[in-house]
């Protein structure tokens, strides 16, 4: 493991962040206000970053709401720490609580999946066959990996035996991510690392897991015996041109090859290779160690309900919500929070906390007889790890703005020990403070 505690040297620089963060969460906490009397019935799918906030911000503006959640998993994840975790700075304990502990007293929840879903009918189905009816319904189920799209690939495969990392499955292959991770930086090769071609949650993640390998190969004298290259399907290395730039910028600097327009396409373990469609050929590499991030969707329950576009995202299912209220274009008692939404930005945790106030606003307006006021701007927020104890803090809207929180204080360009420790130590207190409905 890496000592984090030997990287926190400057006492003053913590105590800038810590009076930033409690700024932070400030911003999005709710003031009291007089609750609003309904016996409505509201039904929560998921009970992730965005179900389980929604649940406790609710039982405080409504009185006498019946509110159901459900989520199949008993576990609930902090998957920002995935990346951590996939680090070697954190075991897999650090990502993993109880998803009951998370929710509110006076809801009810259903530690069951949707299975269905008739928004004509207004009626979900659990997995274990239970019928609930509602009367508004938010959509927040998160996405499904898509493992099976890589021919040749399965879970059972990850591990340093087999030079495979795939952090994003959850905390337990993180840990085993790291081994395998560890592993190659001690003994060299070739290194390949990329991202999906569809709609993802944190973007930045695949660059920087693929920075963090680079540097700890650095650190541990290894570096010239490894060698990185990371493709992408897209014909650029970060979505916002301005991130894009800056972060080609560090991988020319840091002798990181990089592809574009390269969609990984299948994996053979025996030969230890991996195949890319490109534009013109199909590509094969030898690798020594691959990390891999498979295509993400909707899950089947929602694509099935009617609930996605029907022009766009086709082959993902994304639910057509209204990119700044959230509230679903064709069914208006259903609002989406979090990654399911099909909007063009926003698969964060820290987008789901703007999305927060705004379904909230909407949702408990119409049961009061008001209208909603509050809009999504597409907030995004992902700490871009660069190194072991240094990130860039890069926050940016629909337009692709570039929106700082600490304006003047944090360089969303710089690679700075700050924005490393918004990741490291503020980003959790500040997403436990939002799952109580506080932030
Ligand atoms: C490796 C990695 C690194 C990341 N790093 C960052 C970061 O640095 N910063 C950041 O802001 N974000 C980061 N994220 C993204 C962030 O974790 C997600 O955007 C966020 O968790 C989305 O919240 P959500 O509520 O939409 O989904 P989730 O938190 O995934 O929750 C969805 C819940 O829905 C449940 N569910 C699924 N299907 C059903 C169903 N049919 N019925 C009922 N329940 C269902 C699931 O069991 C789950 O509990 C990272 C993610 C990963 C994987």
């Amino acid at each position: 493991m890496i000592d984090v505690k030997k990287l926190a040297t400057s006492r003053r620089a913590f105590m800038g962040l810590a009076a930033g963060g409690s700024a932070a969460l400030a911003l999005g906490a709710g003031q009291a206000q007089a609750k609003v009397r309904t016996n409505a019935k509201i039904l929560i799918l998921g009970a992730g970053a965005g179900g389980a906030a929604i649940a406790n911000r609710l039982v405080e503006r409504l009185d006498g709401a019946q509110i159901t959640v459900l989520d199949g998993r008993a576990q609930h994840w902090y998957q920002p720490g995935f990346t951590l975790i996939a680090a070697g700075l954190r075991d897999a304990n650090y990502a993993i609580s109880s998803t009951e502990q998370w929710l509110p007293r006076g809801i009810t929840y259903i530690n069951e999946y949707a299975a269905e879903l008739d928004p004509e009918a207004n009626r979900v189905i659990t997995t274990g066959g239970q019928r609930l009816e509602y009367d508004y319904l938010i959509v927040s189920t998160g996405l499904v990996l898509d493992w099976d799209a890589i021919e040749g690939f399965d879970l059972g495969m990850v591990g340093p035996e087999n030079g495979i990392s795939a952090h994003y499955a959850g905390p337990e292959y993180a840990e085993t991510s790291w081994r395998a991770l560890d592993r190659f930086t001690d003994e060299g090769g070739v290194g390949v690392f990329g991202r999906p071609a569809t709609e993802m949650k944190c973007a930045g993640a695949p660059v920087k897991i693929c920075f963090l390998a680079e540097d700890i190969a650095t650190t541990k004298g290894n570096r010239g015996k490894c060698e990185f290259i990371y493709n992408t399907p897209a014909t650029n290395l970060f979505g916002v041109p301005v991130i894009h730039h800056r972060v080609r910028q560090i991988m020319d600097e840091r002798d990181i090859a990089y592809n574009y327009r390269w969609t990984l396409k299948s994996i053979d373990l025996a030969a230890k290779t991996a195949t890319f469609d490109t534009p013109e050929f199909l590509e094969t590499l030898e690798w020594d160690h691959i990390n891999v991030i498979p295509p993400q969707r909707a899950p089947q329950v929602i694509r099935d309900s009617g609930l996605a576009w029907a022009d766009r995202w086709t082959d993902q299912g994304w639910i057509e919500v209204d990119m700044q209220t959230l509230r679903h274009a064709r069914y208006p008692n259903v609002f989406g929070i979090g990654d399911i939404n099909g909007v063009p930005k926003g698969k964060t945790a820290a987008s789901v906390k703007f999305h927060l106030p705004v379904v909230e606003d909407h949702l408990v307006s119409e049961i009061a007889g008001r209208e909603g006021t509050r809009l999504y701007d597409g907030y995004t927020s992902c700490p871009l790890i660069t190194r072991v104890g240094r990130a860039m803090l890069v926050e940016f809207d629909y337009q692709d703005n570039l929106t700082p929180s600490f304006p003047g204080l944090i360089a969303p360009l710089e690679e700075l020990w700050i924005s490393w420790l918004m990741k490291e130590v503020a980003l959790k207190a500040t997403y436990n403070a939002m799952l109580r409905g506080r932030a």
